[in-house]
């Protein structure tokens, strides 16, 4: 069943698209995180650099 329109979503955060389409991650109100960003997100804590950073892509989602 090759290129029966497969859905090639784009990551709010890291923005690329995953090999496995939109398998590779997850959709929350329309918007999509793969699974890389999904994982950082559980492990993310409060005090990490990075925080800042998922709060504000998470705002588009929230919003
Ligand atoms: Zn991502």
């Amino acid at each position: 069943m090759a290129g029966s329109g497969k859905l090639l979503p784009i990551c709010i955060i890291c923005e690329q698209v995953p090999q496995d389409g939109i398998v590779g991650g997850v959709v929350v109100n329309g918007n999509f995180i793969c699974a890389k960003c999904e994982d950082e997100l559980l492990s993310i804590t409060t005090d990490d650099v990075k925080y800042r950073l998922f709060q504000e892509k998470l705002k588009k989602i929230w919003l």
